[in-house]
């Protein structure tokens, strides 16, 4: 029976360091969140990022907009907020509407304040192994590894899922530990025989239940990211009844990769805040 990757027990950990590191400081670190519209699943994960900031005392700036601003309005702030000195990380909340050029809105933050590693700029870095800002759920799931001992090196390494927030990043952070790694996605044929290849398997597709017991190797260390809604329940990407069965570790569907995002932000938002205040960390 696989053991469960408690990511709740590491946030905690990661938050109680940050907590006290911001103790000291003279001025207290924010994060400006941008949101548009009223999404629901976007209300509920801005206010889980809210609660964390005041857990930890970083002020969080919430600019919510409606559904209909221009993107001109959306910039505009953005380039304040680059340049007050007292913002350290900005983020724009994801999905926006379509009619809105995510990407573009996302080039206007400056690199160093783009906590969410996600303009072209720090893509490049992490993809040329340079420093800079690491999408959160990635850099998470990294560190989970890294905590629970997972031998990295040398193995087979099969990600379901190309997304910037996660499957690309992932192909970087992995190749960084020597891993072998795979990328599977929705036009992938045959899923499950390279699935079954994985000494460490990371699924964030968004389908409920994508992976069974079936799908995985024997003693594979299986990571669930995904989050479907369906009837009012929250279901993973990974069967993990099931799957618990023959995987050696695994995260559960809440309480895993979920809150390793939020301190991972937390924690881009305190390297952001040493960068421009010249501190060491
Ligand atoms: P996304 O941008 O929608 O990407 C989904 C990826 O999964 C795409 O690459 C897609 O392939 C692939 N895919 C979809 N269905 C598939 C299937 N049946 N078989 C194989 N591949 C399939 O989503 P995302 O932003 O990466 O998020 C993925 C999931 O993780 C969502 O449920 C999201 O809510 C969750 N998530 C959770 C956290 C957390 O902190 N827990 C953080 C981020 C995301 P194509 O590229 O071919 O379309």
């Amino acid at each position: 029976m696989g053991k469960l990757i408690d990511g709740k027990e590491l946030s905690s950990k990661i938050k109680e360091e940050i907590k006290n590191e911001v103790k000291g400081f003279m001025i207290k670190p924010c994060l400006a969140v941008i949101q548009i519209g009223d999404d629901e699943a976007s209300n509920v994960y801005v206010g889980a990022k809210e609660k964390a900031c005041n857990e930890v005392g970083i002020y969080f700036k919430h600019l919510k907009y409606d559904v209909n601003v221009l993107e001109k309005e959306i910039i505009n702030k953005i380039i304040e907020l680059n340049n007050d000195e007292y913002v350290n990380g900005i983020l724009l909340q994801l999905p926006i509407p379509s009619n809105l050029n995510e990407q573009r809105i996302i080039n206007h933050i400056t690199s160093g304040k783009d906590v969410d590693g996600l303009n072209d700029i720090n893509v490049g870095r992490l993809n040329n192994n340079k420093e800079g800002m690491i999408p959160c759920t990635a850099a998470g799931i990294i560190r989970l590894l890294e905590e629970y001992e997972v031998p990295m090196e040398g193995k087979n390494v099969v990600i379901v899922g190309r997304s910037k927030l996660v499957g690309k990043p992932l192909i970087s952070l992995f190749l960084k530990k020597d891993a072998t790694v795979t990328v599977c996605h929705s036009k992938t044929e045959n899923l499950s025989d390279i699935t079954k290849t994985a000494d460490i398997l990371v699924v964030a597709t968004g389908s409920k239940w994508l992976i069974g017991k079936n799908d995985i190797k024997e003693d594979a260390v299986v990571i669930d990211v995904g989050v479907s809604r369906v009837d009012g329940k929250i279901y993973g990407d990974v069967n993990t009844d099931e799957v618990k069965k023959v995987a050696s570790l695994i995260t559960p569907s809440v309480g895993g990769v979920g809150p390793m995002t939020v301190a991972m932000l937390l924690s881009n938002v305190i390297k952001s805040y040493h960068k421009m205040n010249k501190t060491t960390n």
